[in-house]
């Protein structure tokens, strides 16, 4: 035991030995990050509210710790109780998973004063990220292309309103502290201004607490394209290549595929290169995510457009699976391995790519009522692969839940992600297909339906992607 401990001494700030795990978060992230860890022989710790106390991601763990009653606010967003639990269980770290406690820098200052390892970045490095502003006064600095736009101190409503004017309309304001699509508005011309900028600030203070706001130029068919980064506590980096996540629903993901189709090799190390300038620009360890826009090409132009730094993601995102998938790496054992003071596990010249993987998020809500939360007992939720012809090397399914589970109201409506497989990007959408049609739910409404309507179209066939397109196709999706 001293041994262990004189070696842990020279590892950097907040790495060390995990010999157990607690997972701070619930559903599909939970299980998959569980499955890693328990591959690793690291011991796995849930945590869960009394909604979720008979639930699948509890069911897994080797123990569970309660933290407290079904809202989120006195659960999983409960810092003070999330780490009495990690001291209780006597977890060496804690992962946290995606939304919740993620990229929250008062966490991660808790954790670390309580000598408990978070996987993840330091605090530093998700504060630098966390304010849409500050993040791209940081890119600029860093020479990562950003979208033209304003993004200064000077908050006043006659100013922002003459920036926008200055860059032609339409315009996109922001909320500073935004995050999933809230406090975000396209205004169409001066005259709307105003008042969208008045209703982005109220959205932004009830969501946030900060109503300080920033423009930029509304692209009008850009695609998303994010780039996978890691770096260790050595201050190496690495891209493990981009996801195109361009297929959303009020600006959230609906369908993404690795890597982004018709980008040309140039391209991919371009955007990777920035992407990991600017993870290192901020001192970043761990997994991260760079999102930027891809703008469209000029007309009758062979060349793509411009891409342009949308924003940082501090942890592990949902759609991670399809990079594994393209790149045959596990990147939740990345993530434990310089959590633990290892280097990189690759450099970048041994990261290869091959061939193509899809996600399709399915959710219990329903597409004919205005994507409704839909709940109840999960009457049936099977995924017969044999019966559809296919095998585990081509389909994935990452579930929070299992058949016979109540699917309640409190949480995210995400019950599980259809991760697929091909050599090219034709085959890994027709396994998609394929395994769309043999998963069978009862009991819940879901997307299924729709997902599969989405991933038949001829347009997402070809690939003519961009962030609109469900709302540009909504008439033969709905
Ligand atoms: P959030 O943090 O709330 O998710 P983001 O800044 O990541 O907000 O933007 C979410 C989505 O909004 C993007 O994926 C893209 O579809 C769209 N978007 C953001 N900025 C622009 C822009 N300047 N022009 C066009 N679309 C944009």
């Amino acid at each position: 035991m001293n041994a262990n401990r004189d070696t842990e001494q020279h590892l950097p700030t907040g790495c060390g030995a995990i010999r157990k795990l607690l997972i701070a978060n619930r559903g599909e992230i939970a299980v998959r990050v569980m499955r890693t860890a328990r591959a690793m022989g690291i011991s796995t710790v849930a945590v869960y509210s009394d909604a979720d106390a008979n639930a699948l991601h509890v069911r897994e763990a080797d123990e569970a710790v309660r933290l407290g009653p079904a809202s989120a606010r006195e659960s999983y967003l409960d810092v003070d109780k999330v780490i009495a639990a990690a001291r209780l269980s006597g977890a060496d770290a804690v992962h946290p998973g995606y939304g919740f406690l993620s990229e929250n820098a008062t966490f991660v200052q808790a954790l670390h004063a309580a000598g408990i390892i978070f996987v993840g970045p330091p605090e530093s490095a998700i504060a630098a990220m966390g304010d849409k502003s500050a993040a791209k006064a940081r890119m600029q600095a860093a020479s990562v292309p950003l979208v033209p736009g304003y993004h200064g101190d000077n908050q006043e409503d006659g100013l922002l309103k003459s920036e926008a004017d200055r860059m032609g309309y339409p315009v996109l304001i922001k909320a500073c502290a935004g995050g999933g699509g809230k406090g975000m508005r396209v205004v169409e011309n001066t005259v709307d201004f105003q008042a969208a900028l008045e209703s982005c600030r109220r959205e932004s203070r009830a969501a946030f607490g900060d109503d300080r706001m920033l423009i930029e130029k509304y692209l009008t068919q850009p695609r998303h394209v994010e780039v996978q980064v890691f770096c260790d506590a050595y201050g190496s980096g690495v891209y493990l290549f981009e996801r195109d996540c361009s297929v959303q629903r009020r600006h959230q993901k609906v369908l993404e595929e690795a890597p982004a189709p018709g980008l040309t090799s140039a391209l991919r190390r371009e955007m990777g290169e920035a992407a990991v300038r600017a993870a290192r620009e901020i001192g970043y360890v761990g997994a991260g995510t760079i999102e930027f826009l891809l703008d469209a090409p000029d007309a009758g132009s062979e060349q793509h457009g411009a891409f342009y730094f949308m924003e940082m993601n501090t942890r592990l995102q949902v759609e991670h699976p399809v990079t594994e998938m393209i790149t045959g790496e596990d990147l939740v054992e990345w993530q434990l391995r310089i959590a633990r003071g290892e280097p990189l596990p690759r450099q970048q010249d041994e990261l290869r790519l091959e061939g193509h993987s899809f996600e399709a998020r399915l959710y219990a809500e329903d597409p004919d009522n205005d994507f409704l939360p839909a709940t109840g007992l999960l009457e049936r939720f099977r995924l017969d692969l044999a019966g559809a012809g296919l095998d585990a090397s081509q389909v994935r399914l990452d579930s929070g839940v299992a058949e016979g589970d109540e699917v309640s109201m409190h949480y995210d409506p995400m019950l599980a992600k259809l991760i697929t497989f091909g050599p090219t990007r034709e085959q890994a959408l027709e396994v998609l297909l394929r395994a769309l049609a043999a998963l069978e739910v009862r009991g819940v409404t879901t997307n299924r339906a729709f997902l599969t309507r989405l991933a038949a179209h001829e347009d997402f066939r070809t690939a003519r992607l961009d962030t609109r397109f469900i709302e540009r196709h909504h008439a033969s999706l709905f």
